[in-house]
């Protein structure tokens, strides 16, 4: 080949190595991996996300005219993903985007600095020089290139699996799948659900706080509370009129389906009413509580009608998403707890916290010193941490839930209130060699921890309810409990609920057993 057909191909090459280093890079800088090998893993990891940056480049490149008009807007996106997740260590996400077009970003960022216009500027002139150069070069066959780029493109994003997934996390496909995730969020909250009981009005005459903590990844037999031999729960284990629940059966092993089932009224017998009712939120908000979504996970279109269903809706951290593994802490809730109850907008409040818990990376979900069981599971590459320090890492996130539950429980000890906590679902710590959830088929996947609080104040005038509680502890429900359970508490008036799935009335059936 001459070197005339390959100058294009090594400005293109050049242009990537370019977008490469600003745009991409930063999203590695913090990649926790051990060793050389890890090292090795970091860097072919970077190169692949850089192939698709590649044929992006080389699609906007053909035209030269194209080039002058898109290019100028392709470094504008870059520079800012590229420069955020540098200096915050803040993804791209529909959250972002959700915050930003609604003109409500509550978050820590300063959002336009000093520094950023300079570093937008750099990158300008830059891609002046760029498109000056490109200019030069002479393309034939344009119409080859175009089908050459598109259809690699195309390939490439359609592999479906965990490589076109950490396509999707980095720049530019981030782009691409960011707006359209958000569409379908936007999707889901305009389709139409069912209202269980329409009949349903006002019954808030009592000052009345109900806490909803949804766990994350949260298997029960670690918890102190249910006899694990470590104290991982040193806190809750002192509480008062704690009662933890042993035995609950989750249905499914990841967040979105599961989360769906929990708040609405589906069970084993209507799994549908997940994507045709409207949740318990809106029972809620029909007998005039004021409803408080707190956010600690990215919304997803399987639950994201439901947060929306709240009146209120707080993300404390949009800028992430399960792919980074910087610091991300649940205790970072709790301001925004403590505002909400310290003004409620109604005598009844509900508030739902959706925590970030124990999900991998575990390290990420702990501050410092809460590392307290040790060594630590310091790679995200699974395989490069023994089973001890990834149990280890796990157990460093029960006792950061510990400290944080019981700081809710502090917030709202002295009035009428109750504290629900139940997770979305277990998680696999090795055996038969699994890891993680979502994935394989180990009992632990299902046993989700569960535990309910009474304030004196709720206690005493829900003394039979805490009875009945009591006895029904160590029997096996399924997480369908939680909806009736809920209504329960706040005293719904509503002719739904299901006592066989009421834990705090006596006319309890066992729920079906599954191992
Ligand atoms: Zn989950």
């Amino acid at each position: 080949m001459q070197f005339k057909k390959l100058k294009f191909y090594f400005f293109l090459f050049a242009i990537t190595v370019w977008a490469g280093v600003f745009f991409i890079l930063p999203d590695f800088l913090i990649y926790p991996t051990i060793g050389f090998k890890g090292t090795i893993y970091r860097y072919l990891h970077f190169l692949l996300v850089c192939i698709p940056l590649f044929f992006t480049l080389y699609l906007l490149a053909i035209n030269k005219y194209i080039f002058k008009v898109l290019f100028p807007a392709f470094i504008l996106l870059g520079s800012l993903i590229g420069y955020y997740s540098f200096r915050y260590k803040a993804i791209f996400t529909p959250m972002i985007l959700d915050a930003t077009l609604h003109n409500d970003i509550r978050t820590s960022l300063d959002v336009v600095t000093l520094e950023l216009l300079i570093f937008i500027l750099i990158q300008f002139f830059l891609a002046f020089f760029i498109i000056k150069y490109r200019n030069k070069i002479t393309i034939k066959k344009t119409f080859l290139h175009l089908i050459l780029a598109s259809l690699s493109l195309i390939i490439l994003f359609s592999i479906n699996g965990r490589v076109t997934n950490t396509f999707k996390q980095h720049f530019p496909g981030s782009l691409y799948y960011n707006f359209t995730e958000y569409w379908l969020l936007n999707k889901e909250k305009n389709t139409s659900r069912l209202n269980p009981d329409i009949s349903l009005r006002d019954n808030c005459n009592d000052s009345t706080f109900i806490v909803f903590v949804l766990g994350e990844s949260l298997r029960a037999d670690h918890l102190s509370l249910n006899g694990y031999e470590r104290k991982t729960t040193p806190n809750l284990d002192k509480r008062e009129n704690l009662i933890t629940l042993s035995n609950i059966y989750s249905e499914y092993t990841y967040t979105n389906p599961s989360v769906a089932h929990i708040l609405t009224r589906a069970d084993e017998q209507h799994y549908e009413r997940a994507k045709t009712e409207k949740s318990f939120i809106s029972l809620f908000n029909q007998a005039n509580y004021h409803t408080v979504w707190l956010a600690n996970q990215e919304a997803s279109e399987y639950y994201y009608s439901f947060m929306k269903e709240c009146d209120t809706i707080i993300y404390s951290h949009p800028e992430k998403s399960v792919y980074t593994y910087s610091k991300w802490l649940d205790e970072d809730l709790l301001p925004s707890f403590n505002e909400t109850i310290k003004k409620p907008k109604s005598c009844c409040q509900l508030v739902i916290l959706h925590t970030i818990g124990s999900h991998w990376f575990y390290n990420s979900h702990f501050s410092d010193e809460f590392a307290q069981f040790k060594p630590l599971a310091n790679s995200k590459v699974v395989t490069q941490n023994t089973k001890q320090e990834m149990i280890n890492s796990y157990d460093n996130t029960i006792l950061y839930m510990d400290y944080f539950v019981d700081n809710l429980i502090k917030a709202i000890e002295n009035k009428n209130s109750i504290l629900i906590f139940l997770s979305d679902h277990g998680e696999s710590l090795g055996e038969n060699g699994s890891w993680l959830h979502a994935s394989s088929n180990n009992k632990f996947l299902h046993l989700p921890a569960s535990f309910i609080w009474f304030s004196k104040k709720y206690l005493s005038t829900h003394q039979e309810a805490y009875n009945n509680l009591v006895e029904n502890k160590d029997k096996r429900y399924r997480t369908d409990f939680l909806y009736h359970t809920i209504l329960s508490a706040g005293n719904i008036p509503t002719t739904i609920i299901n006592k066989n799935l009421n834990l705090f009335s006596n006319k309890q059936k066992l729920s079906i057993s599954k191992d």
